[in-house]
């Protein structure tokens, strides 16, 4: 396996995630908004009609614009998340060269979206999507107040295992 094919490690994500946050946000607003970023990025997102057992689709041809297909009856919160992991394609992407020669035509399934997963993309793209949503300085602050995961999950508008997620990959879990 070369270098490029490596998954982003988790402190990467993290700086990429904060760069983009801070570029094309805001540095203390929530939710942040992964649509905004993404058109700001001068990224299509649309709600399409996809299959049932899709979540969202990253696609460009070569020489195109990058466009994001999210499954327009998902839940708002599923929405954000999964647009955000599809951001987090486009940066691994980019982040590997010759972005604008690229033909992408990547599909994501739910299955795969809501496990660990061991492509070493989909790590990435997941990393970087809980990095972009929930930034760790954040979760930091805010548990000071309370570790009530319910209310950490609505302050960044993402699913409770999305959290639960995020917190456990920080050691932030309390398993009490
Ligand atoms: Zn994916």
């Amino acid at each position: 396996m070369t270098t490029a094919e490596k998954a982003l490690s988790l402190a990467q994500a993290e700086t990429l995630a904060n760069q983009i946050r801070l570029n094309y946000w805001h540095r203390d607003r929530f939710p942040v908004d992964p649509v905004t970023i993404g058109t700001e990025l001068g990224i299509r997102i649309i709600d399409a009609d996809l299959p049932e057992d899709v979540a969202g689709a990253f696609l460009k041809k070569v020489g195109g614009d990058p466009i994001i297909m999210l499954h327009e009856f998902d839940p708002l919160n599923r929405k954000r998340f999964t647009c955000a992991h599809e951001l987090g394609h486009y940066v691994y992407r980019l982040e590997r060269g010759h972005f604008d020669e690229q033909e992408i035509d990547h599909v994501d399934k739910r299955s795969e979206l809501s496990s660990t997963g061991k492509c070493p993309e989909e790590i990435s793209a997941s990393r970087f999507a809980a990095a972009l949503l929930m930034p760790v300085e954040k979760i930091h602050a805010l548990l000071k107040d309370s570790d009530d995961i319910y209310a950490l999950a609505n302050f960044f508008k993402v699913s409770v295992s999305a959290m639960r997620y995020r917190l456990d990959s920080l050691g932030l879990l309390n398993n009490d």
